[in-house]
């Protein structure tokens, strides 16, 4: 016979491999079950980078003995005690597996008293061997005490990294619990050196400052939203602030900090157009959704999720995301503050204009202003924020000299084009009706035999954003129509772009989003090109209809539309004021 049962302790240890990669993955286990036991103070007390050892107490609900015991034990848990409780997980651990594979692979010793205890008991296992309880003095809650991690296997200890890059691992992990868990006073020691101190926030915004520190935190604006049994809540950065990368991204779904590709999308796609190429967003976000409608268990880790209804998820962030940027670029919230590098000192990319006349926004049709829970600002009568501006003048025939009430505000024609033609045309495509213009020459597309045949039973859904196409000989038809906004442009590589889409996927979200980015890219060409000498009616329907689209702060690729000098700024420049 060649198959033999592993043994006890190899299954736990082939088991740590997967939950104890590194000693933060330790901390993240044994900060889980500090919260999943009520917990309301945690102290991580680590030394080495947590190689050497690894503490961490609690104030929670504590073990009794026969539990303690049992804790150390593989697939022993208290969070699941019925068959479906898998299928409705609210619990951060649930597969009794961190303890016993902690213990396969250090020294480990854990510290127990109950609130109704009069003493505690502690016990101990190395590298999977368990020793009985034992009474000891202890106060309420749990320490778990984790020493030499991988003592006993050498290869893994090969493959930790620097102690540096270790120790920020583990700072990540208590950043992650630290943003879901305001309300825990959490606190990591390194070396006998205070590395976080992390006081229960009182204030929405206290724990935000704590962890990403005040710069941060000050340009983060608050968002909520929902829909049914669906809830997305949190603090997002608006437009210019943004960053070269995701490390300021953070996604969680019922307090369970998560890496989804779902959510990241959704987030990534809710500020499209708003930033510029390779720059991303800050983003606290909360997915709050029925316990039943996510599966947990698909990691190890359990960094990853699948959701039951993954398209909704998806909608719902892009909505409350879209929501809150559509929001503060009306309503500027006053904590906001300025990026601190530009270009030149002194100079501010204004990012939110105020009041500005909005009749039909952007996401106003029906399907979506369904779900809005905020509703969008009525129009209201009064004057908007570019329309209430004086023009001075035009210079260079591509940026207009405005004032507005605030100081001097300089526009770049080009930008604010791009961003009004980009508006118009995504109005047109929530409406499902794009506007179009009939060639005077139309432009042959030759394709390939599988892309025509695919072309054909498309033909509708390409009408109806905007493109009419008639056949003309073998695999090649005629665009005999094309999006009236477009102005001209090379409508063929459009199509065939179009038509590859289509090969992919079937999905009409799908298609949108690459026709907004086509649209944003054509826009970008199609519009009056910079250096053309504009009539001061042109540039007052600019600034007019700039009022009337939404996210008229950044072109469609996140450049800036405006540049304001307050008065301030002016004096200050001028050495009037330091
Ligand atoms: P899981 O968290 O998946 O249940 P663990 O191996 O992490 O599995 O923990 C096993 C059990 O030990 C938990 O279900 C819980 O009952 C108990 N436990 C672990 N840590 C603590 C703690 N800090 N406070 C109270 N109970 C704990
Ligand atoms: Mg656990």
């Amino acid at each position: 016979m060649k198959i033999q049962i592993l043994s006890e302790e190899m299954a736990s240890r082939i088991a740590a491999g997967e939950v104890v990669e590194r000693p933060a993955s330790v901390v993240k286990e044994l900060v889980e079950n500090s919260l999943d036991a009520g917990a309301t103070e945690i102290s991580v007390w680590i030394e080495k980078s947590g190689t050497l050892l690894i503490r961490v107490t609690d104030n929670g609900e504590g073990m009794a003995p026969e539990d303690l015991a049992l804790s150390v034990d593989r697939h022993s848990t208290s969070k699941l005690k019925e068959k479906d409780d898998l299928f409705h997980i609210a619990t951060l651990g649930f597969r009794g597996e961190a303890l016993p594979s902690i213990g396969s692979v250090s020294k480990t010793e854990i510290l127990s008293r109950p609130h109704d205890a009069p003493t505690g008991h502690q016990v101990r296992v190395e590298g999977g061997r368990k020793y009985d309880v034992q009474p000891a003095a202890a106060s309420f809650g749990t320490t778990v005490e984790i020493r030499e991690i991988f003592f006993n296997t050498p290869a893994r200890r090969k493959f930790l990294k620097s102690p540096a890059t270790e120790l920020s691992h583990i700072c990540d992990v208590i950043n992650r619990m630290a943003l879901a868990y305001p309300k825990v006073h959490f606190r990591l020691h390194h070396d006998g050196r205070n590395v976080a101190d992390y006081a229960a926030a009182t204030a929405g915004k206290d724990r935000l400052q704590q962890v990403l520190g005040r710069d941060i935190a000050s340009r983060l604006i608050p968002f909520a939203w929902s829909h049914g049994e669906v809830a997305v809540n949190g603090y997002l950065s608006a437009a210019p602030t943004s960053f070269p990368n995701t490390r300021y991204l953070y996604t969680f779904v019922n307090r369970r900090y998560v890496r989804d590709k779902v959510l990241t999308h959704a987030v990534l796609h809710g500020y499209e157009t708003l930033l510029m190429k390779g720059q991303y967003p800050a983003v606290v976000l909360f997915l709050e959704i029925p316990f039943s409608d996510v599966d947990v268990n698909v990691h190890p880790a359990k960094y990853e999720v699948r959701f039951r209804r993954q398209g909704d998820v998806h909608e719902a962030v892009v909505n409350a995301v879209r929501q809150a940027l559509k929001v503060e670029a009306k309503e500027p919230s006053p904590h906001t503050e300025w990026p601190v590098s530009t270009p030149f000192a002194g100079v501010r990319e204004r990012s939110f204009p105020y009041a500005s006349t909005v009749g039909v926004t952007g996401d106003g049709s029906v399907r979506r202003a369904a779900v809005f829970s905020v509703p969008v600002q009525a129009a209201a009568k009064q004057e908007g924020f570019f329309s209430s501006m004086t023009i001075l003048g035009q210079i260079f025939g591509c940026y207009l000299v405005c004032l507005s009430s605030q100081g001097l505000v300089l526009i770049d024609q080009h930008a604010a084009h791009e961003r009004i033609a980009f508006e118009k045309l995504r109005q047109q495509l929530d409406a499902g009706a794009v506007e179009k213009q009939n060639l005077l020459i139309p432009q042959m597309v030759e394709l390939s035999a599988g892309e025509s045949s695919l072309l054909e039973q498309k033909l509708a859904s390409l009408e109806r954003f905007g493109f009419v196409l008639e056949p003309f000989g073998p695999a090649t038809y005629a665009i005999t129509a094309a999006p009236a906004l477009l102005a001209e442009g090379d409508y063929a590589q459009v199509v065939r772009e179009m038509i590859a889409e289509l090969a992919e996927v079937d999905k009409s979200e799908k298609l949108r989003q690459h026709l907004e980015e086509r649209f944003a890219t054509i826009a970008c060409h199609s519009v009056i090109r910079a250096n053309r000498k504009l009539e001061n009616q042109e540039m007052r329907a600019l600034l007019n209809e700039l009022d009337q689209v939404e996210f008229a702060t950044q072109c469609p690729h996140g450049r800036p539309v405006l540049l304001e000098f307050s008065r301030d700024d002016l004096d200050r420049r001028f050495k009037r004021i330091v």
